[in-house]
């Protein structure tokens, strides 16, 4: 199964992608955790990411193509995987169309966790992970970005006939439930 989970900064994605990886076996990829690995563990991609990641801007396309590209290459993710944070471009989301098709892979659907902003801004200011882009300006700025940038995406894959929507209001539990009933019904 390969899936992708979209949403807006807060709404949960990481939470239940690996909530998703426990239940199904399939393991996620989310590229704001390898970002901050890499920035935490001071590689050179670390270097090149972290004035951007703290900025809440997007670090450069091609960057975090390869970074994909590189990481699917292991076998673990044969089987499906679970992408979080990624594509967040239309220019992304054509370079990962390009890398399903050279692999002879298939998306399954890609889901959209939907949250309004007023409940995204409380919920990043509650989660307290201490993150350096946590702040209510970088906040703002990683809305504003998504929306921008980052909101075209749905259409895209909408146009692809892969789009489903599932409400990301409510407890981790309840939308675990919503998100398993769509899996289990593709
Ligand atoms: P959130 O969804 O809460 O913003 P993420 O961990 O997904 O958190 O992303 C944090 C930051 O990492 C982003 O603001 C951006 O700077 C960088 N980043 C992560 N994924 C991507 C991506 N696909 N394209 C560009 N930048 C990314």
């Amino acid at each position: 199964m390969r899936i992708i989970l979209f949403g807006p900064p807060g709404a949960g994605k990481g939470t239940q992608a690996k909530l998703i990886q426990e239940k199904y076996g399939i393991p996620q990829l989310s590229t704001g955790e390898m970002f901050r690995a890499a920035i935490k563990n001071e590689t050179d991609l670390g270097k090149r990411v972290k004035s951007i990641m703290e900025s809440g801007e997007l670090v450069p396309d091609q960057t975090v193509v390869d970074l994909v590209a590189e990481t699917l290459i292991d076998p673990k993710y044969d089987n499906g995987y679970i992408l979080d944070g990624f594509p967040r471009t239309i220019a992304q989301a054509e370079a990962f169309d390009r890398i399903l098709e050279e692999n002879g892979n298939e998306l399954d659907t890609f889901i959209s966790l939907e949250v309004e902003d007023d409940e995204l801004i409380k919920r990043i200011m509650a989660r307290g992970e201490g993150r350096s882009d946590d702040t209510p300006e970088k906040v703002k700025v990683r809305l504003e970005v998504y929306n921008n940038e980052t909101a075209p995406v749905k259409n895209y894959y909408e146009q692809q006939g892969k789009l489903s929507i599932v409400n990301g209001l409510g407890s981790i539990d309840e939308i675990f439930e919503r998100l398993t009933s769509l899996l289990d019904n593709l």
